[in-house]
């Protein structure tokens, strides 16, 4: 008689799940969210438009509104755009799309875990490029690499979590130029580094870009994420997404939040990068951690006389969350935080000194 794990797929059974630790602290920085939390003339508006809203009807089958919003303000066509919830759900329906048993995938790790997750929740293949040891992607390495073994995809963070690094323009440019499969580029935190791809994606109908509602948009709690792509791989990704996926109320907030961007979220998000630069120099100066340069909302640092999972420790002791990252490939030295307010940076900066000095 067959065993119940028999009758689980091993490519599914040998994977460890995503998880994440649940600790309690007053400073969370552990997460890449927005610590300002969403501003309250986004909160009340919303409250208003979901008021007297009937929850026993279903949402609208396809957001046209927030399509329509999502679209101008990146710059894209609405065909090509699809609303998920979280941009997960997306990266999930992209892969469900494109691996089968098999199936070649270009990653450069350290990078998001759920990529692997999924390809391999699928039955396929990481191929793996590592970046170079500053943490900046090996683009020349990635491009051949794909060619190469024939990836059906190659997956881009940019900025990278967990390093904060990005891709350049002409090193994008000259994949999709010598590489005929897919070019996802997740765009997570795009707001803090001042560059994105939406631009090529005329260019490039194999270019395929990802966002998100949870880290600038300050909306983690809500899972809204959106796809930028040709419209012809939008209707294939269409077939795999769940039907309503996305709740009237997270519809209606996303919308907000992008009506409201100039004038309630834009400020905060680039008290965010001027926070990141202050933190960084303050860290660098200390001459403890050493931190390494980041386009995002948060950094890697290194720590060689303590490990990452001390100063983890002490930082919990301090009421402090941070991420040790010390089990993905090559950061055995290095911990992760996300920058907060300036209140929570000066707390973090003068744990890690406290620490550090044990
Ligand atoms: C946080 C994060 C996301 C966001 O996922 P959601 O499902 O939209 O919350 C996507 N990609 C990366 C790399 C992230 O770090």
């Amino acid at each position: 008689m067959r065993t119940l794990s028999d009758l689980i797929k091993p490519s599914v059974r040998k994977l460890a799940a995503y998880t994440l630790t649940p600790h309690r602290t007053s400073i969370k920085l552990n997460q890449n969210e927005n610590p300002f939390g969403m501003p309250e003339s986004v909160i009340a508006e919303v409250e208003r438009r979901v008021a007297g809203r009937d929850w026993a009807r279903y949402p609208d089958f396809v957001p046209v509104e927030l399509k329509e919003t999502l679209a101008n303000f990146a710059g894209w066509r609405a065909d090509g755009l699809l609303v998920g919830n979280g941009s997960n759900e997306l990266i999930q329906a992209l892969m469900m799309i494109i691996v089968e048993g098999g199936t070649r995938v270009v990653l450069s790790e350290p990078t998001f875990t759920v990529y692997r997750l999924m390809i391999e929740v699928l039955g396929g293949e990481v191929v793996n490029v590592p970046p170079k040891a500053d943490f900046e992607y090996d683009m020349d390495a990635v491009r051949e690499t794909a060619v190469k073994t024939n990836a059906a995809a190659v997956i881009l963070c940019s900025p990278n979590n967990p390093t904060g690094k990005s891709v350049a323009e002409s090193d994008l440019r000259a994949l999709l130029d010598a590489f005929d499969g897919f070019v996802i580029v997740d765009e997570a935190y795009y707001e803090f580094s001042g560059q994105n791809y939406v631009r090529l994606l005329a260019e490039y109908p194999r270019l395929v870009v990802l966002r998100t509602f949870s880290k600038a948009m300050a909306m983690a709690g809500l899972r809204v994420g959106y796809f930028l792509g040709a419209p012809e791989v939008a209707i294939e990704i269409d077939k795999a997404k769940l039907p309503y996926n996305l709740n009237f109320f997270s519809m209606a907030a996303a919308q907000v939040a992008v009506e409201q961007y100039d004038t309630a979220l834009k400020p905060l998000v680039e008290r965010l990068i001027t926070e990141r630069e202050r933190v960084s120099a303050a860290l660098a100066a200390a001459d403890v951690f050493q931190p390494v340069p980041s386009k995002a909302n948060f950094m890697l640092a290194r720590t060689t006389r303590l490990a990452p999972k001390q100063v983890f420790q002490g930082m919990l002791e301090r009421d402090i969350l941070i991420r040790d990252v010390s089990k993905y490939p090559m950061l055995a030295e290095y911990f992760r935080f996300n920058i907060g307010t300036p209140a929570e940076n000066d707390a973090a900066l003068a744990a890690f000194s406290e620490i550090s000095s044990q």
